[in-house]
């Protein structure tokens, strides 16, 4: 999408510290990070919210649970981790691209 930050990073466009890529999914460091490990996991195909989801889109995301599953000790998450996904405004979503919030790396406080 034109206007896509996320789609910008994907394209190679706007720099991103990538720690992983594949023909599907990019993960990458969240710029502005709220725990010790703060990535984004995000699907190359552009669609905005968890809430446009069909079959295609439910199977990239459980293959996507699962890459992350796999790769948890070397992304520095096997002490645990936290996937948050911000579904619009009350959620405080800023950049309209779906994308998995994987916190960790510390003991995570929890709250709303
Ligand atoms: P949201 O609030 O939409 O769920 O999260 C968007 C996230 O994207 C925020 O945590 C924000 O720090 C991150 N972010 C926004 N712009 C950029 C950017 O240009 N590069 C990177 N690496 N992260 C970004
Ligand atoms: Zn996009």
């Amino acid at each position: 999408m034109n206007d896509c930050i996320f789609c910008k990073i994907i394209a190679g466009e706007i720099p991103s510290a990538k720690v992983y890529e594949d023909d599907e999914i990019v993960i990458f460091k969240d710029i502005s990070p709220v725990a010790k490990i703060h990535l984004l996991c995000v699907p190359k195909e552009h669609f905005a919210y968890l809430s446009e989801m069909n079959a295609a889109r439910a199977d990239l995301l459980g293959r996507t649970l699962e890459k992350i599953g796999k790769m948890k000790d070397r992304l520095g998450l096997s002490e645990g981790y936290r996937l948050v996904i911000n579904q619009g405004e009350n959620a405080g979503q800023t950049v309209h691209h779906l994308h998995i919030h994987i916190l960790g790396g510390e003991p995570l406080p929890w709250g709303k």
